[in-house]
C-alpha cells in the first residue's frame, strides 16, 4: 500500500484530527478539528510533515506517490468551494501554509493568492464584481511569490525588499499613503512592474500555470523548515529538526472584498491577565498578515467590531464559545471576514503569563467546561508562575519608559524572582543602619556576593544583588527564603567598594543612587522604577487588603484548595524565625520541615566565639550555658508559632570556623584581644586555635554532625534547649511536636551516638519539668552513604529528611559555591540538561534517593521521609519525590504555594 501523504478537509469533514498533530503539524491538524465540529473553514488538505522529512531525506526530492495525491486533493476542493484552478468564469485561489507539529510563529513561510494568472484576474474581477480586488489580489500573488517561492526576498537587514521600493514609488507618484488608495489602473502597472523585476533578477519569466504555482510554493514552504532563522529557532527552543513541517493548501477567503469584510487574529479571552471575553486586532478591507505586518493600525475587535459588524461580531463570540467548549482551554485564532461571514483559518491554545493562567483555570471550572483534575493540568498553570502573583510586579509602563531611556545597565541570574527599586547601599550593617533610622527607605542591597554576616543587611533591603554566585549561592537561597527579589552572578557589574561605585561600561553609579531591579527575568536598570506589592501579598501577609476585596486572591486561594483536595504530599517549610514561620503558615505550609539552628547562632557571635576559644569543657559548657536561653526562646517562639504543626530542628550544621576565622580577627582588631579576655589566654595563644579552624575543603570537614560528636556538649545544650521550649510552650497549653535532626550522618554509629545524647536529654528535661513531650528523633540524608545504608540508619532514626542540596554536592563531587564557571558551559553545551542544584538530578542523585526510600522503609515501613533542599520548591523535583513515595516536601515560605500546586499536579498527572 502506499503511504498517505495528503489529508483532506472540507465538507464538513476532514481526513485527519486535531490529535494528529505530530503528522499534521499544529495549524494543520487543528483545521481538520475545526471542520470535524462543524467551524466554517474554507476547504483544503494538509500534506504530512513525512513529506518534508523525505523531501529532505531524498535531495529535495517529493516523494513519487505525492502528485496524484496532491491533484486529487485539489479536485476535492475545488468541488467543496465550487470555483477551478485556473478557471475563466469562476478561479479558486488557495493560499500555501507552513505549519510544525509546536508553533513557531512568524519563522516559516506562506504564500496566498495562488492560481493568480492574467485570465484568472480577469475573471475573478467579473466573478467578484470588483476590479480592484482582484488586481490587489493578483499584486499581492506576484509580490509574495516572488519573495517566497523565487527567493527575491532581502538577505541582510539593511537591503530592502525590491517589490516594497516598487509599491512605495508608486504610491508616491499617485500622492496617496495607504496601499488601498491605489486606483485599479495603478495596481495594473504594479503587477507589470513586478513581473519584470522577477525577470530581471532570476532571469525567467513568472509563472502562469496554476498548478505549477502551487507546486513552487509546497516546495518553498518545505524549504523554509531549513531557513536560518527556523534552524536558530529551534535550537533555542530544543524543537528538533527532524519533525519538518506540513504544508496546508487552502481555498482563500478574501478579506480584501470590500468593507463588509475583514481579517483578524483574536483570543477568546484575555491571555495577560485573564479577563473573559473575546478580543484582539482586526482590519476591514485587507487580506492576512496586513494586521500583523503593522501596515494600518488594526482595530480592537472588543470595542469597535460590534458596531462595525454587528452580525459578524456575534458569530466569532459563538465561535469562540464553541472553541473553548471543545478544547476546553483558551484559544489564539486567526480569521478572515468575507462579506459578512467568518472564516476560521487557524486555532491553537494561547500562551498566557501566571495571573491570566490562574485566572483562566479557575474560571474554566466555575464555567463547568473543566473539572478540577483538569484545571490542575501542569500545561494549564505551570506551578512556577505561581510566584507572578506573590512578588511585587514593576509597573508594565515604567519598565518600559526605562527601557525606553536606555536605562538597562546588565542581565544576570534571575536568583529571587519580584521586582525591586532602591537605593544602592554595599554593606549590610549600613543597610540595617539606614533601615533602623527609616524602615520605609527602599534599599538595595549590591554585594560582590553575600555571607552569613550580611543576613541582618539583606532582611533591611528590598532587593539583593550580586556580582558573582549561581541560583544556589548564599545570597539566592536567603532571598527566597525571605521572599525578596534578588539577581545574582550579574558579571557585568564592577563593584569596588571601598570607592563605593559600580561601574558597567561607562557608566558609574554610586552608594545611595537608584536602582531598579527585576527578579522575574534579572534586568537591572538604572534610576527609578514603580513597583506595587501583589493582591495574594497584601491580603495574606501585609493585611492590607481583605480577602473579599481581592479577586485574585480568591481565585488563588480556590487554586489552592482544590491542589490541597488532590495532592498526596505534605508541603512544610524552611523557616528559622517565628514570621517566617508565619508567612508560610499563611501560604499554606503543615510543618516545619528545616529550622536551621545555626541562624540563630549567628545573632550570637559572642557567645559562641567564646565557646569555640575555650579549650576545656567546663569553660565550653558555661559559655553554651549562655547561649542556652537565646536558643530556647527561638524554639519556643518557633513551636507557638506552630501551634501543633511538626517541627524538624537540625542540629548545628557549620563548620566552626564560620563564626570565627582570621578574616574576622582581620576585620575587627579588638577581636583578638576580647578573646583572650574571654579565654584567659594570650593573644597569640587565640591566634593559633583561630588557625586551626582553617580547612581546606571546609564542605567536606568538621561539620554536621561530626561537631556535635566531637563536642557532645552542643548537641546536649540545643537538645536541652528544645526541649525546654517545647515543655514551656506545651504547659502554656499549645500543643508541641519537636523533630530533632541529626545532619550529615553517613554510618549509623554517628546517627546513634547523637540519638542517645537527645534522648537522654529529653529524658532529664521531663524529669526535672514533671512534663512529657511527645517528639522524634531523625536525621538528614545527605550523604550517599548514608542513602546506602540507610536500613542501618533506619534502625533508630524515626525519620529521614533527603537534604538534596549536599547530596547533590557529595554525590556530583561538584561544589553548589565553585560550581558557577563551568555549569553555564556544561548547559549550553548539552553536556546535562539542568541544572543540578535548581532540580534534583533524577539518575543519579534521584537514584540514591530512591535507595534511600527503600532501604529505609525496608527496616522501619512507616519511615517518615521528606525533602528539605531547596529542590523542596522546584515542581519537576516535587514530582519526582511524589513518585518515589515522600511523606512531605519542605521549601522556602513563598514556594510553599507553588509546592502545593505541584504536589497536586504531580497527584492527577501521575
Ligand atoms: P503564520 O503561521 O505565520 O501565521 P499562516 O499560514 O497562518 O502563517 O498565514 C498567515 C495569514 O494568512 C493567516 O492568518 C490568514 O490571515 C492568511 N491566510 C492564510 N491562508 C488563507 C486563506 N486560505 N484564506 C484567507 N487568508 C488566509
Ligand atoms: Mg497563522
Ligand atoms: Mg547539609
Amino acid at each position: 500500500m502506499s503511504t498517505k501523504y495528503v489529508y483532506f478537509f472540507g465538507d464538513g469533514k476532514g481526513e485527519g484530527n486535531g490529535k494528529m498533530k505530530e503528522l499534521l503539524g499544529g495549524k494543520g491538524a487543528n483545521l481538520a478539528e475545526m471542520v470535524n465540529i462543524g467551524l466554517p473553514v474554507p476547504a483544503g488538505f494538509t500534506i504530512t510533515t513525512e513529506t518534508c522529512t523525505h523531501y529532505y531525506a531524498n535531495n529535495k526530492q517529493f516523494p513519487a506517490e505525492l502528485k496524484a495525491q496532491v491533484e486529487e486533493a485539489i479536485k476535492k476542493t475545488e468541488k467543496a468551494m465550487g470555483a477551478e484552478l485556473g478557471s475563466k468564469t469562476n478561479p479558486l485561489l488557495v493560499s500555501c501554509r507552513s505549519g510544525a507539529r509546536e508553533s513557531m510563529p512568524g519563522m516559516m513561510d506562506t504564500v496566498l493568492n495562488i492560481g493568480m494568472n492574467d485570465d484568472t484576474v480577469q475573471a475573478l474581477a467579473k466573478h467578484s464584481g470588483n476590479e480592484r480586488f482582484a488586481w490587489d489580489s493578483y499584486r499581492r500573488f506576484v509580490q509574495m511569490y516572488g519573495d517566497v517561492v523565487l527567493d527575491l526576498k532581502p538577505r541582510s537587514k539593511t537591503e530592502r525588499d525590491p517589490f516594497e521600493v516598487a509599491l512605495e514609488h508608486k504610491k508616491e507618484k499617485a500622492g496617496v499613503t495607504e496601499d488601498n488608495q491605489l486606483s485599479v489602473a495603478q495596481l495594473k502597472e504594479l503587477v507589470e512592474e513586478f513581473k519584470a523585476l522577477i525577470k530581471d533578477r532570476t532571469g525567467k519569466a513568472f509563472p502562469t500555470d496554476p498548478m505549477e504555482q502551487v507546486w513552487g510554493a509546497i516546495g518553498a514552504v518545505f524549504g523554509s523548515w531549513g531557513n536560518d532563522r527556523a534552524v536558530v529557532y529551534r535550537r533555542t527552543y530544543g524543537i528538533p529538526h527532524e519533525w519538518g513541517t506540513a504544508a496546508n493548501v487552502q481555498a482563500m477567503v478574501f478579506g480584501n472584498l470590500g468593507d463588509d469584510c475583514a481579517t483578524g487574529v483574536g483570543l477568546t479571552r484575555d491571555c495577560a491577565i485573564g479577563t473573559p471575553g473575546f478580543c484582539g486586532d482586526y482590519l476591514i478591507n485587507a487580506q492576512g498578515e496586513d494586521v500583523v505586518a503593522g501596515i494600518r493600525t488594526p482595530l480592537r475587535i472588543e470595542e469597535t467590531l460590534a458596531k462595525d459588524m454587528p452580525s459578524a461580531h456575534k458569530q466569532l463570540d459563538d465561535i469562540g464559545i464553541k472553541l473553548e467548549k471543545h478544547f476546553k482551554e483558551v484559544q489564539d485564532i486567526e480569521f478572515t471576514i468575507q462579506r459578512g461571514k467568518v472564516w476560521m483559518l487557524q486555532t491553537r491554545n494561547a500562551k498566557r503569563t501566571g495571573f491570566a493562567a490562574v485566572r483562566i483555570a479557575v474560571d474554566l471550572l466555575e464555567e463547568g467546561l473543566i473539572d478540577e483534575k483538569e484545571m490542575l493540568a501542569k500545561r494549564r498553570i505551570p506551578a512556577d508562575d505561581l510566584n507572578q502573583l506573590l512578588q511585587p510586579i514593576f509597573d508594565p509602563a515604567s519598565k518600559k519608559v526605562a527601557e525606553k531611556e536606555g536605562r538597562l545597565l546588565a542581565k544576570g541570574i534571575n536568583a529571587g524572582p519580584g521586582a525591586a527599586s532602591g537605593k544602592i547601599v554595599f554593606f549590610a550593617d549600613d543597610a540595617e543602619k539606614m533601615f533602623e533610622k527609616d524602615p520605609k527607605t527602599d534599599l538595595i542591597l549590591v554585594r560582590r556576593e553575600t555571607s552569613p554576616e550580611d543576613l541582618r543587611g539583606m532582611k533591611a533591603a528590598k532587593g539583593i544583588l550580586t556580582a558573582f554566585g549561581g541560583a544556589s549561592s548564599h545570597a539566592a537561597l536567603v532571598s527566597r527564603q525571605m521572599g525578596k527579589a534578588c539577581i545574582v552572578g550579574c558579571g557585568a557589574l564592577d563593584i569596588n567598594y571601598e570607592a563605593g561605585t559600580i561601574t558597567v561600561g561607562d557608566k558609574v553609579l554610586k552608594s545611595g543612587d537608584f536602582l531598579s531591579m527585576d527578579g522575574f527575568t534579572g534586568e537591572v536598570f538604572e534610576g527609578k522604577v514603580t513597583t506595587k506589592p501583589s493582591e495574594v501579598i497584601q491580603v495574606l501577609i501585609t493585611k492590607t487588603m481583605k480577602p473579599e476585596e481581592a479577586e485574585t486572591f480568591r481565585r488563588f486561594d480556590k487554586l489552592m484548595k482544590i491542589a490541597d483536595k488532590h495532592r498526596k504530599l505534605r508541603v512544610r517549610t524552611n523557616a528559622d524565625l517565628p514570621n517566617q514561620a508565619e508567612e508560610a503558615i499563611a501560604f499554606g505550609a503543615e510543618g516545619i520541615g528545616l529550622c536551621r539552628t545555626e541562624h540563630m547562632f549567628f545573632d550570637h557571635l559572642d557567645e559562641i566565639r567564646e565557646m569555640i576559644v575555650a579549650d576545656n569543657l567546663e569553660h565550653r559548657e558555661k559559655a553554651l550555658a549562655k547561649l542556652l536561653p537565646f536558643q530556647r526562646k527561638d524554639f519556643a517562639g518557633l513551636f507557638k508559632a506552630m501551634d501543633g504543626k511538626p517541627v524538624t530542628i537540625r542540629l548545628i550544621d557549620p563548620p566552626l570556623h564560620e563564626f570565627l576565622s582570621d578574616a574576622h580577627l582581620e576585620t575587627d582588631p579588638k577581636l583578638a584581644d576580647k578573646l583572650a579576655k574571654w579565654s584567659g589566654k594570650s593573644v597569640e595563644e587565640v591566634k593559633k586555635r583561630v588557625e586551626e579552624l582553617h580547612e581546606f575543603n571546609p564542605m567536606l570537614g568538621h561539620r554536621g554532625c561530626r561537631l556535635g560528636i566531637v563536642y557532645p556538649e552542643i548537641t546536649r545544650m540545643q537538645a536541652r534547649a528544645i526541649f525546654e521550649a517545647a515543655v514551656e510552650v506545651q504547659k502554656a497549653g499549645v500543643k508541641v511536636f519537636p523533630e530533632v535532626m541529626v545532619p550529615l550522618a553517613g554510618f549509623a554509629a554517628e546517627f546513634k551516638n547523637q540519638e542517645k545524647i537527645i534522648r537522654e536529654t529529653a529524658e532529664k528535661v521531663f524529669a526535672e519539668t514533671g512534663t512529657k513531650v511527645e517528639y522524634m528523633v531523625g536525621t538528614m540524608i545527605e550523604i550517599p552513604r548514608a542513602a546506602v545504608r540507610a536500613d542501618q540508619i533506619a534502625e533508630n532514626a524515626e525519620f529521614f529528611s533527603f537534604g538534596t542540596n549536599d547530596l547533590t554536592q557529595t554525590t556530583l563531587g561538584m561544589s553548589r559555591d565553585d560550581y558557577g564557571p563551568f555549569i553555564g558551559f556544561y548547559r549550553e553545551n548539552d553536556i546535562i540538561g539542568n541544572d543540578p542544584f535548581q532540580q534534583i538530578d533524577q539518575d543519579g542523585v534521584g537514584e540514591l534517593m530512591k535507595i534511600g526510600v527503600e532501604r529505609g522503609r525496608k527496616t522501619r515501613n512507616k519511615l517518615k521521609i521528606g525533602i528539605c533542599g531547596e529542590h523542596g520548591g522546584d515542581p519537576s523535583s516535587v514530582m519526582f519525590c511524589h513518585k518515589i513515595g515522600l511523606d512531605y516536601v519542605s521549601c522556602s515560605p513563598f514556594r510553599v504555594p507553588i509546592a502545593r500546586l505541584s504536589a497536586a499536579q504531580a497527584a492527577v498527572e501521575g
